[in-house]
């Protein structure tokens, strides 16, 4: 095991739990904990792991491998994020930073 590894977990954890608080209170500021709920739920896209064998790899990547975290649907978040209105374009803007946390997470620490 690298010895980054702990670095590695607590970054993603960071990234998935803490720093939407940073998200929702800089673009929702009036109604951040609402933002905040909404952001967090958007980890259910990891259900699509479901799918995969074994459910959970640290050393493969979720990017363009599990039906929710492939490109054509980060274009699709990405899209969300720019059209989609009120609740369902802070979904989107969730899902797409969550193929950020994602994707750092393989490739920053290769
Ligand atoms: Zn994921």
């Amino acid at each position: 095991m690298e010895s980054h590894f702990y670095i590695r977990e607590i970054i993603h954890y960071f990234l998935h739990l803490v720093f939407p608080i940073v998200i929702a209170k800089v673009f929702f500021k009036n109604n951040w904990k609402h933002a905040y709920f909404l952001l967090l739920a958007t980890m259910l896209v990891d259900l699509d792991h479901i799918f995969a064998n074994p459910i959970f790899d640290p050393n493969r990547n979720s990017i363009g491998y599990h039906p929710l975290h492939t490109y054509p649907m980060i274009a699709l978040y990405f899209l969300g994020a720019i059209f989609l209105k009120k609740n369902y374009r802070i979904v989107a803007i969730g899902l797409l930073f969550h193929m950020f946390t994602d994707f750092q997470d393989f490739y920053f620490w290769k």
